[in-house]
């Protein structure tokens, strides 16, 4: 039994009204954890070897060892602050412990005499070695040391190591864990069976090294991870089966059709890419099965048009058509664009917005469920309710990754009526690597844009300390003045967050990035904002009406009506927040600048600096950015000083961040790995992937156990 020890602290410290909470659930589901096998996956951090136990004399300053040892005295010291100190010795050799936190009692616990079990951190204190808040308890006459390393859980929400154990103890004990994968598979990828690899990683052997296993490269860490990828993979191949029985409505393309007609109206010709997604789509609005399909391209690459015909041939069948997008501004965008292009070919839009008069909104949702509006535009008001369609044929997500699974889901249940489901087209401008997309979208079929239109400037980017924030300034004053267009994008600002803290991984842009809105337009933010369009105003002195100020707190028809005058140039300078993140088209603005630029991730960058570019002239991003810089925040700065390449940036951010944190945590299916890491276990998720074929041909029923298993732990992939 390993050395454990109750701790007062947690329980003394913890605020009014945690108690109640932790009564009404138990401390496992504080942690997720339900069945016997999310116990038996709750798999230690690191470990700790209390099979030996060290004579004082032979501790070594920092290393955490294992004493017994009797006490010899134990004394309440109240000084500025009340602490218990008890000397124990071994032998000839003495210890100091000292507790700041403890129960009264302990006192008399560890009165002298007793016989102590303790494992802590040896320090040089003024008399010899000392250990502070040591984990310590009154050893049993005769008792034995344990057999296997002592594993050290992931816990948090109060819980103690010593009741983890117990309980992962005893839930692998009463584990089912038949091997149900085929013998030649564990061989040819040469992994122990889930009942060893479960039971080492456990309660490892004492002579085992440590570092494969906490480096997570030991076999039976890789049985783990597989399992994991397994499941996961088998649960998007039975997806895509079971998509594969649902019926949707055939479109066919019609010769002279609405298609055409679109196609000869559009002031541009579409480029090779843009024709291929263009054929890819077709074909799959032309099949009964239901189009499950990505469209994805770098900021600025034509995804606008290749979703318009698409719209124009579901129309063209009679279906109607709803594009969902997840700002106002975006979703305004796409209104103007598409109704230009589809109005004058007869075709009826409606516009629907969470800002709308409810005299306004009422109209058009009749239009939509009448049927008399073809096209349907808008927000998240595109999925409420209250929405009905008469015949929706196909759904369209723009920036698919702001949106959840359910809201995505939920514009698709618009038009299950009569058996039969709506296509599906999602459009992402946030390019995924292959693996990644192969691990979250599995399912899914992928189109891609890869170049731009031609004729396209590249954008030089430029990094600059804010201490030339002013010549900044100055030159962007000149360039206003010359007529030239300018976007002044002002920093996320982000409340701390608590908890996570000091380490490189937790920037705050990023944590941002991930709430996805969550903490727009705050105060802080508003006001950053504010200050710069103020200081803007006054440099630009008689000019000072050509500056605007976009922001999130801004009612929307005020929003909308600022976008209009920097799209016909009427403000030439506009100060915005990040609401300008994704889809705004303004081809003549020129130079970006961005303030507090290492506050924000790569992709958001990328994104941003996407507004400018657009049209023929030359464009440049400056990004400003103030010490101190973390190696992160400098490593993406760099990136983006050195490439434009969407496909290079994600898979620069995808090594810099973390695969979790690149999708956003609304991101189904990646926050459902918990093991598997995939930067570094590309190739078993590989593997994963045949297996996950091979085993539903041949052995369904193991693919079935299998996925059981590993269904508990709150995952969903099945529902993306
Ligand atoms: P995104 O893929 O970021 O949504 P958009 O669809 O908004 O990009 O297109 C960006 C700009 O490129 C728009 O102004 C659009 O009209 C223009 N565009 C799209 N396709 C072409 C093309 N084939 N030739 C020229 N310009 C194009
Ligand atoms: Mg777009």
């Amino acid at each position: 039994m390993p050395v454990a020890a109750p701790s007062p602290s947690r329980k003394r410290a913890a605020p009014a009204g945690a108690g109640a909470q932790a009564a009404s659930t138990s401390p496992g589901e504080r942690l997720g954890l339900r069945s016997d096998w999310d116990f038996a996956l709750h798999l230690p951090l690191h470990y700790v070897d209390e099979t030996r136990i060290t004579p004082i004399s032979q501790l070594r300053e920092g290393r955490i060892a294992v004493v017994q040892a009797r006490v010899v005295q134990a004394e309440l010291m109240a000084a500025r602050r009340r602490v218990l100190r008890v000397t124990v010795e071994d032998g000839d050799a003495r210890l100091e412990l000292r507790f700041f936190h403890f129960y009264p009692n302990w006192a008399r616990q560890y009165a002298p005499g007793k016989e102590l079990r303790i494992r802590g951190e040896p320090r040089r204190g003024l008399f010899g070695f000392e250990m502070v808040h040591p984990v310590c308890r009154v050893a049993a006459p005769g008792e034995a040391l344990p057999q296997s390393l002592t594993p050290i859980y992931p816990a948090g929400a109060g819980i103690s190591q010593a009741w983890l154990r117990k309980a992962v103890a005893a839930a692998l004990r009463r584990l089912d864990a038949r091997e149900w994968l085929p013998p030649e598979l564990l061989e040819r990828l040469r992994l122990p069976s889930i009942a060893q690899a479960l039971q080492l990683l456990h309660a490892p052997p004492p002579e085992l090294p440590l570092e494969p296993l906490e480096q997570r490269s030991h076999p039976a860490w890789r049985r783990v991870k597989f399992d994991e990828l397994l499941a996961q993979q088998l649960a998007q191949q039975m997806a895509r089966s079971r998509r594969a029985e649902q019926r949707a409505w055939p479109m066919p393309e019609r010769g002279g059709g609405l298609v055409q007609r679109l196609l000869q109206a559009l002031p541009f010709a579409l480029t090779a890419d843009q024709a291929a997604c263009v054929g890819e789509i077709a074909l799959d609005l032309q099949r009964e099965q239901p189009m499950h399909r990505l469209l994805q391209g770098d900021v600025g690459c034509g995804k606008t048009v290749v979703a318009a015909l698409a719209a124009a041939q579901a129309i063209d069948n009679g279906f109607q058509c709803a594009l969902m997008a997840p700002t106002d501004i975006l979703a305004a965008q796409h209104l103007q664009r598409l109704a230009g292009w589809l109005q004058p070919l007869g075709v009826g839009v409606a516009w629907l917005s969470g800002a709308q008069r409810k005299r306004e909104r009422e109209a058009e949702l009749a239009r939509a469920a009448s049927g008399e509006a073809a096209l349907v535009i808008g927000t998240h008001a595109v999925i409420q309710d209250k929405v009905q369609f008469a015949r929706l044929g196909l759904a369209l997500v723009d920036e698919q990754h702001r949106f959840g699974v359910a809201q995505r889901l939920s514009l698709r249940a618009k038009g299950a009526g009569e058996q039969r489901q709506p296509h599906l087209l999602m459009m992402t401008a946030t390019p995924i690597p292959r693996t990644l997309a192969m691990a979250v979208f599995g399912d899914l079929d992928i189109s891609t844009i890869a170049h731009s239109p031609p004729g396209r400037q590249p954008v030089r980017t430029r990094v600059f300390s804010d201490q030339r924030r002013e010549a900044v300034q100055q030159r962007v004053r000149e360039l206003v003045l010359e007529g030239r267009q300018v976007y002044w994008v002002c920093p996320l600002i982000e409340p701390s967050e608590p908890g996570e803290g000091g380490s490189e991984g937790g920037e705050p842009g990023q944590a941002a990035a991930r709430a996805g809105g969550g903490a727009r337009g705050g105060q802080p933010e508003l006001r950053a904002a504010l200050e710069a369009h103020a200081e803007l105003q006054a440099l630009l002195g008689e000019q000072a009406g050509c500056v605007g100020l976009l922001h999130g707190r801004m009612p929307s028809a005020q929003k909308a009506q600022v976008m209009e005058d920097f799209a016909a140039g009427r403000l030439r300078l506009l100060v915005a927040t990040t609401v300008i993140e994704v889809g705004v088209d303004v081809p003549s603005a020129s130079l970006m600048v961005i303030e507090h630029a290492e506050r924000f991730g790569l992709s958001q960058l990328h994104q941003l600096r996407g507004r400018v570019g657009r049209g023929s002239q030359a464009a440049q991003c400056l990004l400003l950015f103030s010490e101190p810089l973390s190696q992160t925040a400098r490593a993406r700065l760099q990136a983006m000083h050195e490439t434009s390449d969407g496909f290079v940036l994600a898979q620069k951010d995808l090594e810099l961040r973390g695969p979790g944190e690149l999708l956003g945590q609304r991101q189904s299916g990646l926050q459902g790995l918990r093991h598997a890491d995939l930067r570094e276990d590309e190739d078993l998720l590989e593997l994963a992937r045949e297996a996950a074929a091979s085993l539903l041909r041949e052995h369904p029923l193991a693919a079935r156990e299998h996925l059981r298993r590993w269904l508990g732990g709150g995952m969903d992939w099945l529902a993306a």
